[in-house]
């Protein structure tokens, strides 16, 4: 039993060192240490039912909720994760859900078509506003 006192003293003479901020606001005492990407995070920055940080919660899966997603799948739009999605081409994966709904190619292709499009328009038309 003393021995537990005697270490903690030794602990606490330790130089003055300034608490650890928040990685994420840089405003607040961080309190946890995400599991995920190793920041350090204050509580409001800490996904408590998730046992993560707000920053890879964010860029979490959306298939499986477990693992950060590396790629957003062109077809539904959702981030997943490599072990959600399969290499279609060298530079398209989709998720596991489009694939086992056997979207093809051409369906993506026309996907991207539109999005361009999209991207396009808002561009023209901010374009001619100035
Ligand atoms: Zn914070
Ligand atoms: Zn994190
Ligand atoms: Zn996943
Ligand atoms: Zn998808």
């Amino acid at each position: 039993m003393g021995e537990r006192s005697k270490s903690r003293l030794r602990v606490k003479r330790k130089r003055f060192e300034p608490p650890v901020l928040c990685e994420v606001c840089g405003v607040r005492r961080a309190e946890r240490v995400c599991p995920l990407c190793g920041r350090m995070v204050c509580s409001s920055h800490y996904d408590e039912d998730r046992g993560i940080c707000s920053l890879c919660a964010e860029t979490l899966c959306e298939n499986c909720g477990r693992n950060l997603s590396i790629t957003q799948c062109p077809v539904c739009g959702s981030l997943v994760c490599s072990d959600c999605s399969v290499q279609l081409t060298p530079v398209v994966r989709i998720c596991t859900r489009c694939a086992s709904k056997r979207v093809s190619l051409d369906d993506i292709a026309r996907k991207e078509v539109v999005m361009l499009a999209e991207s396009l328009r808002k561009y023209l038309v901010v374009a001619a506003g100035r």
